[in-house]
C-alpha cells in the first residue's frame, strides 16, 4: 500500500517549496525530516526571549522566487536600511543605497571610500541582465572584482567585506554570477527579517503543505524510487521519492554529488541595553584585522527578536574563525567591538554562539536545482546555488520533474 504518491526526504526549503507543488498538482505528499523541526538551514531559536536565528540570514526582498511564496505578508517582514557603515582607520564611514535613500547619498561620496567611478562600476556590474537566476561565469567573485577595475579602497573596504558576508566566503572564491545576482537583489529590494525568526520562511511553507502531511524525528536510512527506509526500520512507499536534503545526506543517500565542500559560518549574539547605533544597516569590518566580517543591531530591524527593554546584536564570523573554540572566539570579538564601540560593549551580555560548518555548498552545481538519478529525484540549494532563492528553486524544479515522470508513467 501507498504512504503517499511522492515522499519527500528533508524539511528544508527546497523539500517543503516541492511538497507544496506536488500536492498542489492534486497529489499526495509525505515529508520526512530527521530533525526536530522543519526549517533545515533556517532555524530559529527562542532564549530568554529572544529570538536567536541559528547563524545570522536575511530574507532578500528581490528574490525571484519569493513571488510564488502565498502569504509573505503575514511573517510581517521588517526591512534593513540599503547600506553600511564601515569600519575603517579607526571610524567608522557611511554608504547608503543611493535610490533608496537619496537624501544620504552624497555620503557615499563623502565618506572618501567610494569615488565617482566606482559607484559607476557598482552599477555596470550589478546591472540586470534577461535571466532571474545566476548563471556560471566561471570566474571567481575576487576575479571578477579586478575586471571591473574597482578602486582598491572601495574594493577592501566595502566589497570584499560585504560580498564576503553575503556569500560567506572570505576568500571570495565563489562564482562571480553569484556575486553579482546578490548585488543586483541587495539593489532592486531590501533585505528583510520575519518578526518571528527566519524559521518563520519555512514554517510558512510547512503549514500550506499541512502539518499532517509531515513526519518529524523520522531519519531517511535509504531512498530508491518507490521506497524510503527510515532509520527506525519503517518503509515508507510511493509512486516517487525525491531527496531534498543537504549534500552530504544526499550523498549518503546515493545523490549525483559526492561530498561537497561547504563554506561555514559563525554568529556570536550578545544582548545590550542600548544599540549602538540607530539605524538599519549593517556594520561591516574594512579591515583585515580581527575576526568579525559584519555585525547587525537586529533590533533595530525587528525588534521582536529580543524582550522589552534589550537590544539583540549578531557578531558574524567566517573561515578559520568559525572553528577556533567559542570562548576564544567571543573574547576576540569583545576586543574588537570595543574598538568599534567603546566601553560600553564591557556591558554586553554574550547570549549563545552557533558555528555552522556547513553553511552553503563552497561549489554549487549552479543548475535549476534538480536531477533524477538512478529513479530517485534529488534536490538541493547545492544543485542550484546556496541561497534561500536557489533552494525555492531547486524545490519547484524536483516538483516539476515528479509531475512529468509520474505523467509519463501513467501514461504507459
Ligand atoms: C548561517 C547561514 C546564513 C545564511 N544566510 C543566507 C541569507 O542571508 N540569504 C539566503 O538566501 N540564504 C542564506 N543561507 C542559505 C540558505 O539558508 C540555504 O541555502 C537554504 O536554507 C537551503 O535549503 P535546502 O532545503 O536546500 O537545504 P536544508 O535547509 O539543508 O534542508 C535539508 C533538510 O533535509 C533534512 N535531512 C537531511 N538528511 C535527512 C535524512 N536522511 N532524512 C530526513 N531528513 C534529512 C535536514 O534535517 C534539513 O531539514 C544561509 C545559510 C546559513 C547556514
Amino acid at each position: 500500500m501507498l504512504d503517499a504518491d511522492v515522499i519527500i526526504v528533508g524539511g528544508g526549503l527546497s523539500g517543503l517549496r516541492a511538497a507544496l507543488d506536488v500536492s498542489r498538482a492534486g497529489l499526495s505528499v509525505l515529508v520526512v525530516e530527521a530533525g526536530t523541526a522543519v526549517g533545515g538551514r533556517m532555524r530559529t531559536t527562542p532564549h530568554n526571549g529572544f529570538l536567536l536565528d541559528h547563524g545570522f540570514q536575511v530574507v532578500l526582498g528581490g528574490y525571484p522566487e519569493l513571488r510564488s511564496v502565498d502569504g509573505l505578508s503575514s511573517l510581517g517582514l521588517m526591512p534593513f536600511d540599503s547600506g553600511a557603515r564601515v569600519w575603517r582607520n579607526g571610524r567608522f564611514r557611511e554608504l547608503f543605497h543611493p535610490f533608496r535613500h537619496p537624501s544620504k547619498a552624497l555620503r557615499a561620496l563623502r565618506s572618501g571610500i567610494a569615488s565617482p567611478l566606482d559607484l559607476v562600476r557598482l552599477a555596470r556590474y550589478s546591472r540586470p541582465r534577461a535571466c532571474a537566476h545566476p548563471e556560471p561565469l566561471h570566474e571567481t567573485t575576487a576575479e571578477s572584482l579586478l575586471r571591473y577595475r574597482f578602486s582598491a579602497l572601495f574594493r577592501e573596504s566595502f566589497l570584499a567585506p560585504f560580498l564576503s558576508s553575503i556569500l560567506l566566503d572570505p576568500l571570495l572564491g565563489a562564482d562571480a554570477a553569484c556575486a553579482r545576482f546578490y548585488l543586483r537583489m541587495f539593489s532592486g529590494a531590501p533585505a528583510l527579517l520575519p518578526r518571528q525568526g527566519i524559521q518563520a520562511l519555512p514554517e510558512l511553507l510547512a503549514q500550506q503543505v499541512g502539518v499532517s502531511h509531515i513526519l518529524l524525528h523520522s531519519k531517511a536510512q535509504s531512498a530508491t524510487n518507490r521506497e524510503v527506509v527510515l532509520s527506525s526500520g519503517e518503509r515508507l512507499m510511493a509512486r516517487k521519492v525525491i531527496v531534498a536534503a543537504d549534500s552530504t545526506a544526499s550523498a549518503h543517500l546515493g545523490g549525483p554529488e559526492q561530498t561537497m565542500p561547504q563554506r561555514s559560518a559563525r554568529t556570536l549574539y550578545f544582548s545590550a541595553p542600548e544599540p549602538p547605533y540607530h539605524d538599519g544597516v549593517i556594520a561591516l569590518n574594512g579591515e583585515k584585522d580581527g575576526p568579525l566580517v559584519s555585525l547587525a543591531v537586529v533590533t533595530n530591524v525587528q525588534p521582536s527578536y529580543a524582550p522589552p527593554g534589550r537590544v539583540l546584536v549578531a557578531a558574524n564570523l567566517l573561515g578559520d574563525s568559525t572553528r577556533i573554540p567559542e570562548a576564544e572566539a567571543v573574547s576576540a570579538v569583545r576586543r574588537q567591538l570595543s574598538a568599534w564601540f567603546g566601553s560600553v560593549v564591557s556591558s554586553w551580555e554574550f547570549l549563545r554562539g552557533f558555528a555552522i560548518a556547513a553553511a552553503v555548498p563552497a561549489r554549487p552545481r549552479m543548475g535549476a536545482g534538480a536531477c533524477s538519478h538512478r529513479g530517485v529525484i534529488f534536490s538541493g540549494d547545492y544543485l542550484s546555488y546556496g541561497s534561500q532563492n536557489g533552494a525555492l528553486r531547486a524545490g519547484r524544479a524536483a516538483a516539476q520533474l515528479a509531475l512529468e515522470e509520474l505523467g509519463s508513467l501513467s501514461a504507459a
